[in-house]
């Protein structure tokens, strides 16, 4: 074994949707960017490590973003009006200034800087249509993230129209040159693209083996203009379905005012749903159905959705996801807020072999959070942990790592 370190600190770590595992002194062994081992601190007691670094707090994995759009960070929780509204009101003429180069890269910096700041070490993100903007990000990620220029060839603002692609042979390319760990396609939701652009889309991901993210039920108005523009389908999950945009790699935001149909469907098609609460409670878009999900089985991380989501700390997000269902009696708990955070995401991202957890052979991505006062239990703990607003919990973490450093 080569240079090797061991981290004593307290560890939490997510094992399923019920269950984790908690050591108040706790042991993470690395060698280079990689876990090698994990456990309580006696096991490591005979270790010879070659350093040695005792953190004041407790690990967890590093979170995950399945849902956020880095474009919109600089306004997130600014608006606050119906999803259409604001939309066509707000964000859209908003996202234009990212045709300007210059405005592109320091927004980038800055969504990396306080994204790592407040925990997030992967994550799945819109981008506006602007080519350049979107390299850009990609240029500027601080993590491990999936970006896609979101495709808007109708029902748009000019600027952003024509900077959308508006064919599959805009897409394909740039999906070769990124390539489907970087790259997601990303038509950003029903009523900005055609059905025949979305058939070539779903064609391309299906070939090749490609992530899929847009936005799927999410407000009533705009579920009814779906309908209006799209009479020849079922519903409006049966729009993305029948261009084949359904399928494991497809991570649709929100999925609020689904149908048994579309849930059943969704679940047939393994499809994972990108859960917003925060982003959902800002814009009065309604409640996912979580019994009707838990029921169908459908795979399901969380997500920020900034900037409708008032803020991109993941720890704020499992705070909403608490309060929304407990408040419509459903029953949640932390350890469930902390896998759909991390692991879930990984997963979702067809990462879950490599992070979203401290086991041997993953990446050592993990958040530092403040430990807990003596004799109180990690539930107690970690619900307190989430407790307060959105600012304070974007700077509560004391440390972020990324593939075994300080980021
Ligand atoms: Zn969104």
């Amino acid at each position: 074994m080569g240079d090797t370190l061991l981290i004593r600190a307290g560890l939490l770590n997510p094992v399923d949707a019920n269950r984790w595992t908690f050591h108040r002194e706790g042991g993470l062994l690395l060698e280079g960017a990689r876990i090698v081992d994990a456990g309580p601190l006696a096991r490591f007691r005979e270790h010879p490590a070659s350093r040695v670094l005792d953190l004041d707090g407790v690990l967890v994995p590093g979170f995950v973003d399945v849902h956020i759009h880095w474009v919109q960070h600089h306004v997130r929780g600014r608006f606050q009006s119906d999803l259409m509204e604001w939309l066509r009101e707000h964000i859209w003429p908003e996202e234009a200034g990212f045709e300007a180069d210059d405005f592109a890269r320091r927004h980038a910096r800055a969504f990396f800087t306080d994204t790592v700041r407040a925990g997030t070490t992967q994550g799945m993100a819109y981008s506006s249509p602007h080519l350049s903007a979107l390299r850009l990000a990609g240029e500027a990620a601080r993590g491990d993230w999936l970006l896609g220029n979101a495709i808007m060839e109708k029902a748009a603002p000019e600027p952003l129209r024509r900077a959308s692609p508006d064919n599959v042979d805009q897409v394909a390319p740039l999906l070769a040159e990124l390539g489907t760990e970087r790259y997601a396609i990303t038509p950003r939701f029903a009523l900005n693209c055609s059905a025949g652009l979305m058939r070539d889309l779903g064609d391309l991901a299906r070939r090749e083996n490609a992530f899929v993210q847009t936005h799927l039920s999410e407000s009533v108005n705009e579920i009814r203009e779906i309908r209006a523009a799209f009479p020849e389908a079922e519903d409006y999950t049966d729009v993305y379905d029948r261009a084949g945009l359904l399928g494991p790699r497809s991570v649709l935001g929100h999925c609020i005012h689904l149908s048994e149909r579309e849930h059943d469907t969704l679940a047939r098609r393994r499809a994972w749903i990108a859960h917003c609460p925060s982003s959902n409670e800002a814009l009065g878009s309604g409640r996912m159905n979580l019994a009707a999900v838990r029921r169908h089985g459908t795979r399901y991380a969380l997500a920020s959705d900034v900037g409708a989501g008032p803020s991109h700390s993941m720890l704020h997000v499992m705070q909403r996801f608490l309060a929304q269902h407990r408040q419509a009696g459903e029953t949640v708990t932390p350890q469930e807020a902390l896998y759909r955070a991390t692991l879930a995401g990984a997963e979702c991202l067809g990462r879950g072999d490599r992070a979203g957890d401290l086991t041997p052979g993953k990446r050592a991505d993990f958040v530092v959070l403040p430990a807990p006062d003596a004799g109180v239990a990690a539930e107690d703990w970690f619900e307190e942990l989430l407790a307060g607003e959105a600012r304070d919990l974007e700077t509560r973490p004391l440390q972020t790592w990324i593939g075994g450093a300080p980021a």
